[in-house]
């Protein structure tokens, strides 16, 4: 499948990847996503099913296969 992104010649390819999101203020990560990924400019697509899956998880029930550290880099982000 070809990369939908305009100018973009990249073909999409079946991958795992790892995906963070934050709720209720704390980030998230979720390993071992099925996705489709340009490995020419890196657009993302997720199945419906996996996001589906993904918004049905339950932080507060699910128990977690691992933890990650999370970090703040010291960068002033405003000019
Ligand atoms: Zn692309």
């Amino acid at each position: 499948m070809k990369c939908i992104v305009q100018g973009c010649p990249g073909e999409m390819e079946q991958r795992r990847i790892v995906h963070t999101f934050v709720r209720d203020g704390n980030p998230i990560v979720v390993e071992d996503l099925p996705a489709l990924v340009c490995p020419v400019c890196g657009y993302t697509v997720l199945d419906l099913r996996v996001l589906d899956t993904l918004f049905a998880l339950d932080p507060e029930t699910e128990t977690p296969v691992g933890q990650a550290p999370v970090f703040r880099l010291p960068l002033s982000l405003t000019a």
